[in-house]
């Protein structure tokens, strides 16, 4: 009798388990945002964004009659950057991702890292804020320009991250391979700041926006560092050769202790999904960024020069998702 009570009392705690698991899977759709390093712009990209996702639901469910939308929700987790994301979102592992307009563009048209691995599928949804591409050296290092890393230790990023391959098409313009540095490693970007602070590498190169509490970090402890100039005739070469790069300037104190401009090469953060990800979910992640603009832009410092005119073309290359059309078609952007 209590063995068949015992079954009875799990059968039914499988039942209702099961049916608040149902309640829940109907109500709401759940996707994936890929981000970048926890100490980068790109996680608070994708949190932002699933803060307007959210915020813009809530007021459609206080508006709507019961059950006549579908409801999404997201979660922007920390990853391995760029093309990660865009490898994952191929996979249908993530349903968007940010990544730097170089990637997306050699991730649509199979060249560079993406050879042989054409996502022809790839879409733009926006772009977001610039990020330079930087080298952050330590003051006792005395490097000055690119050639002042020949013999040190640097970091050139985990493999997957933006700034990896974008530090990668820099050597290659620069005629050098890792052999030009007494070692090199491949720290994420939120170890690469301790590791700087540490005496434990000279230089690191890094492409994201500013301004960044992690880059403050690295300019006000012991290493006492600065990004250094990267200009010249080979990455002018690169800006010239490249709709998806552009010349880059941090302005002198932006930092603690920067006292110059630093000038340099640079990309777009871009907001990219699959063709296979639906029309509506692209449509209402649009809706949500562009029209909760002004709370989206206080997000981050990084945003602040954000204009949706800009967003919608500037640094995409693979076609825009219809999703993204249909909203910008509706409010008049296009
Ligand atoms: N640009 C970097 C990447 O593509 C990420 C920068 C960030 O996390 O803000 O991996």
């Amino acid at each position: 009798m209590r063995k068949i009570m015992l079954s009875l009392s799990s059968a039914l705690l499988i039942f209702f388990a099961s049916l608040s698991f149902t309640s829940i899977a109907k109500s709401a759709e759940f996707f994936t945002i890929g981000t970048g390093g926890p100490t980068g712009v790109y996680f608070q990209t994708g949190n932002a964004i699933c803060k307007m996702l959210h915020k813009s639901a809530i007021s459609a469910e206080h508006g709507r009659k019961k059950g006549t939308a579908k409801a999404y929700r997201c979660t922007a987790p920390s990853t391995g950057g760029s093309n990660y994301n865009i490898g994952q979102i191929a996979a249908g592992e993530f349903q968007f991702g940010v990544a730097q307009s170089d990637w997306q563009f050699h991730a649509v048209n199979g060249s560079s890292k993406w050879e042989g691995k054409q996502f022809s599928d790839l879409r733009a949804v926006f772009s977001v804020h610039n990020e330079p591409f930087q080298i952050w050296a330590r003051k006792k290092a005395k490097i000055k320009d690119f050639n002042g890393l020949k013999g040190k230790v640097v970091n050139i990023g985990n493999p997957g991250s933006g700034q990896r391959g974008t530090m990668e098409e820099l050597m290659k313009a620069m005629g050098v391979d890792n052999s030009f540095f007494k070692s090199t490693t491949e720290l994420t970007s939120s170890e690469q700041v301790k590791a700087l602070c540490d005496g434990k590498i000279d230089a690191f190169g890094y492409s994201v926006g500013f301004p960044n509490g992690a880059m403050e970090q690295a300019a006000t402890c012991a290493a006492k560092a600065s990004p250094i100039n990267l200009t010249g005739s080979e990455v002018q070469g690169l800006i010239s050769g490249a709709d998806y790069y552009a010349k880059a300037v941090i302005p002198k104190g932006t930092y603690t202790g920067q006292k110059k401009d630093a000038t340099t090469f640079g990309v777009k953060a871009t907001v990219v999904t699959s063709a296979s990800v639906s029309e509506e979910l692209v449509y209402l992640v649009t809706k949500a960024v562009m029209e909760n603009f002004d709370d989206f832009k206080k997000q981050h410092p990084a945003f602040g020069f954000l204009e949706k005119k800009n967003m919608i073309k500037d640094g995409l290359s693979a076609p825009l998702h219809p999703g993204a059309i249909k909203y910008y078609k509706e409010a008049g952007l296009m």
